[in-house]
């Protein structure tokens, strides 16, 4: 299968990786080289990973990176496309922007799908002429790692097309799990009221950083705590989808926490930027409270 995918950033080049490695080609496209060069090192070097632990062959990663190219035009790297995976930035008018776009350029067979993590996928179909052929197809980070796929189902989308989704889901070795489109869909309409009420406890000063997240790894056996998931996630994106639940529901419960605003604000977005309930180091794998939060 042709397949192209939109934004080369943690999640872009995730889904590049298992769709290459499930042996299909792929157009990794950004509007930003930089992000393609580092998309691809990172594909490299998890793929080595792999190698290293016995689960992917040194040969079979050759012909995986094989088949990735890339690309900074979205008119060309969908124009022969039988599935295109958008993982852009969370926003959405960039992504209805996006979609006029791929609608206009792929072909009419293709299958647009969105890896949004709470943008109703009904209203990013209706940008297209094609809305039976729209669908959410949410892959969880690391992507090569996570085994689900929350597969959405917009208003129009076909039942030929969401078997097709699924089916796909299957064969790269995911488990896809079929949900309706309401704001954050399952995952992020749960994980996000709890990411941002840990982050309403640090505010509030109840606990630390290391506390909150302590409590929530040994009191509840989370492998991440919520702090720390917040930053691999990213705290834009977290605040995006947090901005989404809220809009969509019109309930205060979903209100962002004025500190995850003034992060986000101050650029401090997690991992991705090297800082945010804790500090990253390129190369240390040591977990180091950011120095806002040091206690
Ligand atoms: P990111 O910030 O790491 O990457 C976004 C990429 O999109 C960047 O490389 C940027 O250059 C690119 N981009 C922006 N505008 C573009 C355009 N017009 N055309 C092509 N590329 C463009 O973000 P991410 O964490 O990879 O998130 C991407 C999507 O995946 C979002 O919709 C997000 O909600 C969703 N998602 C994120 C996670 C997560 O844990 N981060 C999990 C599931 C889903």
């Amino acid at each position: 299968m042709k397949i192209s995918v939109i934004g080369a950033g943690q999640m872009g080049n995730g889904i590049a990786h298992v769709f290459a490695q499930g042996g299909h080609d792929i157009t990794l496209i950004d509007i930003a080289q930089a992000s393609l060069d580092k998309a691809l090192a990172t594909i490299a070097k998890n793929m080595d990973r792999q190698v290293a632990k016995g689960t992917l062959t040194e040969a079979d990663k050759v012909s995986a990176l094989g088949r990735i190219t890339t690309g900074t035009s979205t008119a060309e790297g969908v124009k022969h496309a039988d599935l295109v995976v958008e993982a852009a930035t969370e926003n959405v008018d960039l992504k209805l922007k996006i979609f006029k776009d791929i609608d206009a350029h792929a072909p009419p067979h293709g299958i647009l799908a969105t890896n949004t993590s709470s943008i109703s996928i009904t209203r990013i179909a209706a940008a297209t002429k094609r809305p039976a052929q729209v669908i959410g197809m949410h892959f969880m980070n690391p992507v090569p790692v996570m085994k689900l796929v929350e597969v959405i189902r917009g208003y129009d989308t076909s039942d030929a097309v969401t078997g097709a989704v699924m089916e796909l889901s299957r064969s790269i070795g995911k488990v896809p799990v079929e949900v309706n489109d309401l704001p954050g869909f399952v995952a992020n309409r749960i994980l996000m009221p709890m990411i941002n009420e840990a982050i309403e406890t640090l505010f509030q000063g109840v606990g630390g950083v290391e506390e909150i997240d302590t409590v929530m790894k040994l009191g509840m056996a989370h492998l991440m705590g919520p702090l720390q998931l917040a930053d691999f996630i990213g705290l834009d994106t977290c605040l995006a989808i947090l901005r989404v639940l809220h809009e969509g529901f019109q309930q205060p419960k979903y209100a962002p926490c004025p500190l995850l605003v003034q992060m986000v604000t101050a650029g401090k977005l997690g991992v991705k930027s090297g800082e945010g309930f804790y500090r990253y180091t390129p190369g240390s794998k040591d977990l180091v409270v950011a120095p806002a939060f040091a206690r």
